[in-house]
């Protein structure tokens, strides 16, 4: 059953505590919503932080973006309530819409790196394939746009790229919890880019994962792409920036070659380059 209205702005206030206490937004950014009854919704205010929200602040829209209600304490409803609405048209099973800024996760948009797949088993389970949507104008029509461009009905995440992230499920704490996974699977990739390796599962380990999910009642359209599924079509980008070894993709669909491990110090031989190096210079000074 649907919280009544004022159990749905309190948790709005506490969702916005938590997101500006992990760093998904600082200062005024960010913004969230939920969806009360089939054509309206609530939406946090523009200009203040969403760390220290209180119910009245929260506004009233209806799916257009228009404030449909005088707002108690005068707060305008976000600009961004444009993304929100587009989403909740576009996908009638959504009830709860975050944007926001994840550091981590917002360097992959910045980035232009699409997000690599078949490497964590949260992400594959809780994300899927997590699209990124070109960059678009805040505050206009073709932010909203871009991203829906972008979504499916299997779709819970997406990156905006040069911007951040928005994520999107049937309940506030849901979507929230997109968010973290999102830029906790961000932050190890990261993290495994310092290392100079990462692994990748293989494809049969990438279908039972599928599988799991599946039995979730989480479809994922990847695994229609039998046997094997097809994760990691997306992953090139990822592990070039390792920029050692050349990469192999993992998709199985075609037959084709499958690696389980990118990287780049881990593979290469040191005492080579050093070889090479050496024979480099001794030539030169031959031919001086
Ligand atoms: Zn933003």
């Amino acid at each position: 059953m649907q919280p009544a209205t004022w159990q749905l702005k309190q948790q709005m206030c506490e969702l916005g505590h938590r997101i500006w206490l992990r760093g998904y937004c600082a200062g005024n950014e960010g913004n969230h919503s939920a969806r009360i009854g089939d054509d309206h919704v609530l939406c946090t205010p523009t200009g203040i932080s969403k760390g220290f929200l209180k119910p009245e602040d929260i506004c009233v829209c209806d799916l257009d973006g228009n404030q449909v209600e005088d707002n108690p304490v005068g707060r305008k409803r976000s600009s961004e309530v444009l993304l929100h609405v587009a989403i909740y048209k576009a996908r009638p099973d959504v009830r709860a819409v975050i944007h926001s800024h994840p550091p981590h996760a917002t360097a992959f948009a910045v980035a232009g790196i699409p997000l690599p797949e078949g490497i964590h088993p949260e992400a594959e389970v809780f994300l899927g394939r997590v699209p990124t949507a070109p960059f678009a104008m805040p505050s206009t029509q073709d932010l909203p746009d871009s991203v829906v461009a972008v979504m499916d009905e299997h779709t819970n995440t997406v990156l905006m790229g040069n911007h951040g992230s928005v994520s999107f499920s049937r309940d506030l704490t849901d979507a929230y919890y997109k968010l973290e996974i999102l830029d906790a699977y961000c932050r190890i990739l990261l993290l495994c880019h310092q290392l100079g390796r990462a692994n990748v599962l293989s494809p049969d380990e990438n279908a039972q994962l599928l599988q799991v999910k599946q039995k979730f009642g989480m479809d994922d359209p990847r695994l229609e792409c039998a046997p094997r599924g097809c994760v990691g079509e997306q992953n090139d980008p990822f592990f070039a920036s390792f920029d050692v070894r050349p990469t192999t993709a993992t998709c199985s669909c075609n037959g084709g070659d499958v690696a389980t491990a990118h990287g780049g110090a881990g593979d290469a031989d040191p005492s080579e380059a050093l070889v090479a190096s050496i024979t480099d210079q001794i030539m030169a000074k031959l031919q001086s």
